[in-house]
């Protein structure tokens, strides 16, 4: 298997700004910000992306969306409100081939995205 970026990240062998870390995800500052809050969660476990998630990854899945709440809460988010996207393949904007979910917050996000 290449080199993974993220997998890079998670195994500490490249820096990130770190918001969170447990057993099964990470958390960190996205190095270019789309809104003042940007924050990518990753699993630690390496999955290209949506389209590779599989039956078993259920638990993993919902543990996510709810780890990256949570951090949304943390940074204070919950009253102005937020938005998590997850870009999947070319079409979708994907540009890292690790499934990792975006926290955007701290503006007015424009709808539909583009
Ligand atoms: P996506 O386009 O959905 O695949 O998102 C990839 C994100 O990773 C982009 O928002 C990049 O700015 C971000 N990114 C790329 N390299 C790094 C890095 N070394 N540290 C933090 N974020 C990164
Ligand atoms: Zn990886």
């Amino acid at each position: 298997m290449g080199s993974c970026l993220f997998c890079d990240i998670a195994a500490g062998k490249i820096p990130c700004t770190e918001v969170h870390s447990d057993e099964k995800f990470l958390a960190f500052r996205d190095i270019d910000p789309k809104a003042p809050t940007h924050i990518l969660v990753i699993p630690r476990l390496h999955i290209a992306g949506l389209s590779e998630l599989q039956n078993t990854d259920t638990d993993l899945a919902g543990e996510l969306m709810l780890t990256a709440a949570r951090i949304a809460s943390s940074e204070g988010l919950d009253e102005a409100g937020y938005r998590f996207v997850i870009n999947c393949g070319q079409d979708g904007g994907q540009t890292v081939g690790h499934l990792h979910l975006h926290i955007l917050g701290g503006r007015q996000l424009h709808w539909p995205p583009g």
